[in-house]
């Protein structure tokens, strides 16, 4: 693929960013002005265990290739310019982190791929901000198949009670704000597993980051 990054040059000026008015709590965007402040109606029906969801781009056709680039081709141009972007999509939710937690991979999965791209979007947060990073709090300890081509509802299913904050970190994220990254958010349900496990654990708050989200409000199951 030529060019400096994982995209072709002409691709950069395609993406589409996240802007004001999105939904306070779970960063959809809504299509109308609405004051600040506005939840979304999927946030009033329901509340995400998360407390916020922020994100850089919305997710489509070019910013899949990115996410792709990244996550399966291990392309690590240009991470610098996608954390700050993150970094700026979430500058509220960073400025209140104790601790930037990446969503972990199943080890297996780990161990074949040979890197989290989470992680590396975390890390170059965790430059950008100062705040600090651990890899070693959350751990994905059930190997899920992945996400893709299933309902929201199988999503849900998929990835419940898959994550476990590890033994003897208890103590390390007691009353903490978490900072949860992720490549990216479509159903919210992974961010919403990793969230119930470290509330449990006793984080008083979980915000979730992500380079990209799907546009579409949250579904919530009726
Ligand atoms: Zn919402």
């Amino acid at each position: 693929m030529p060019g400096p990054g994982p995209l072709e040059p002409n691709l950069w000026s395609k993406l589409q960013f996240l802007s004001d008015p999105v939904c306070t709590c779970c960063g959809s965007p809504f299509e109308i002005a609405v004051e600040e402040g506005q939840l979304c109606g999927a946030c009033l029906a329901q509340p995400p265990v998360y407390n916020r969801a922020r994100a850089a781009l919305v997710y489509g056709d070019v910013s899949r290739d990115l996410v792709l680039a990244l996550k399966y081709q291990g392309r690590r141009d240009g991470l610098s310019l996608l954390s700050g972007w993150m970094a700026s999509a979430g500058r509220d939710l960073l400025a209140e982190a104790d601790v930037i937690v990446p969503v972990p991979l199943h080890y297996f999965r780990l161990v074949r791929r040979g890197f989290n791209q989470s992680v590396w979007l975390a890390a170059g947060l965790s430059r950008a901000s100062g705040v600090p990073m651990s890899v070693s709090i959350l751990k994905r300890a059930r190997a899920t198949p992945t996400q893709g081509g299933l309902s929201a509802e199988g999503r849900r299913r998929n990835v419940q009670g898959a994550f476990r904050v590890r033994k003897g970190k208890q103590v390390k994220i007691k009353d903490q704000k978490i900072l949860l990254v992720d490549d990216v958010l479509t159903t919210g349900a992974t961010a919403e597993a990793c969230s119930r496990a470290l509330k449990r654990a006793g984080a008083s708050c979980v915000d979730v980051l992500t380079l990209a989200r799907v546009a579409a409000p949250r579904s919530v199951a009726i």
